[in-house]
C-alpha cells in the first residue's frame, strides 16, 4: 500500500505523464470520447454532421461553443446531459489537479521553511497537468531537501510531511485520487477506441453489443464487438455480464451489480469453459 508523500508523489507524476504522453494525450482522448458519444447518439436525427456532434460535445463543458445559444435549443443539449457531464468532470479534474498539486506544493514548503516555485499560469488541458506534474516533481526532488550525502535531512523532511494530516490528504486525495481518476477515464477511453471499431464513424449504422445485443434494444458496439457497459463489466470482473444483470442494468438505469450476481456470472463462465473443453 501506498504511504509515503514520495511515494503518492510518484504515483500521481506517472498518472499525469501518461495522460500528457502521445499517443494518449488527454487532449486526444477527450476527442475519442466525444466521438464515442457522438456515436452512440446516432440512435437519435441530429440533422447534424458528425465533426460538428464531436465538436460539440467536446464545446459543452467550456461553454464557448459556437453552437451554445440562450434558448438551450442547440442539438447538443438536448440528449447530451451525460456528454456534458463527462466532458465537464475532466476538465474540472484537471484544474483540481492542478490547482492540488500547487496547494500541496506551497504547503510542503511552508512545513520545511524553503522558498516555493511560483506556478506558471496555464491554458489548455495538457498545459494544465504539464504544470501540475512541475510542482509536483519540483516538491519531491527540491522543496523535499535531495543532497544525496545527507540522506537522513531528506527523510527526516519526509516524516514532518507524512505526519502532518493536511498534507497527506492533499497528495494522497486531492491530488493522487484526481490524477488517477482521469486517467482511468482517460484510458477507458482510449483502449475503447483501439479495437477493430476504432475506424467506426457516427453515420454509418452502429453494430450490436454481442454480449447483451439480443437482450435489450440500442446497444453500441464500441471495443471488441461489446458495448461500453459490458466493456467496463468484462475488464473489471474477468467474466461476461449475465441476461439477469443486463436486464438490472436497464431497470436500474445504472451499471451497479450485485456481488451475489458477480460470483454467478463467473460460475457460469466457468462451466461455459468446462463444457467446451
Ligand atoms: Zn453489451
Amino acid at each position: 500500500m501506498t504511504t509515503t508523500p514520495t511515494a503518492y508523489i510518484g504515483q500521481a507524476v506517472a498518472d499525469l505523464r501518461w495522460l500528457t504522453t502521445v499517443p494518449h494525450t488527454i487532449d486526444h482522448c477527450v476527442k475519442l470520447r466525444a466521438q464515442q458519444i457522438a456515436a452512440e447518439r446516432t440512435r437519435w436525427a441530429y440533422g447534424a454532421s458528425p465533426t460538428e456532434m464531436v465538436e460539440d460535445i467536446i464545446d459543452s463543458a467550456w461553454g464557448t461553443g459556437q453552437h451554445a445559444d440562450p434558448t438551450g435549443d442547440g442539438f447538443g443539449r438536448r440528449h447530451d446531459d451525460d456528454a456534458h457531464e463527462t466532458m465537464a468532470s475532466i476538465r474540472h479534474a484537471a484544474d483540481l489537479v492542478r490547482s492540488s498539486a500547487i496547494d500541496a506544493h506551497h504547503h510542503a514548503a511552508r512545513l520545511l521553511e524553503v522558498e516555493p516555485r511560483a506556478p506558471h499560469p496555464s491554458h489548455g488541458l495538457m498545459a494544465t497537468l504539464n504544470e501540475a506534474e512541475v510542482m509536483l516533481i519540483v516538491l519531491r526532488d527540491r522543496i523535499i531537501p535531495n543532497d544525496p550525502d545527507d540522506p537522513d535531512v531528506r527523510s527526516s523532511a519526509i516524516t514532518v510531511l507524512a505526519d502532518n494530516p493536511h498534507m497527506m490528504w492533499l497528495l494522497r486525495s486531492a491530488v493522487g485520487e484526481t490524477a488517477s481518476w482521469l486517467r482511468a477515464t482517460c484510458e477507458a477511453a482510449f483502449n475503447a477506441a483501439s479495437g477493430p471499431e476504432r475506424d467506426a464513424v457516427p453515420g454509418r449504422k452502429p453494430d450490436e453489443c454481442r454480449l447483451c445485443g439480443s437482450w435489450r434494444k440500442g446497444t453500441v458496439a464500441v471495443s471488441r464487438g461489446r458495448c461500453e457497459q459490458c466493456t467496463a463489466f468484462q475488464d473489471h470482473h474477468k467474466c461476461k455480464p449475465t441476461e439477469a444483470i443486463v436486464r438490472r442494468w436497464e431497470a436500474t438505469g445504472t451499471s451497479s451489480t450485485p456481488p451475489g450476481m458477480i460470483l454467478e456470472a463467473k460460475a457460469h463462465g466457468r462451466k461455459r469453459a468446462r463444457s467446451v473443453g
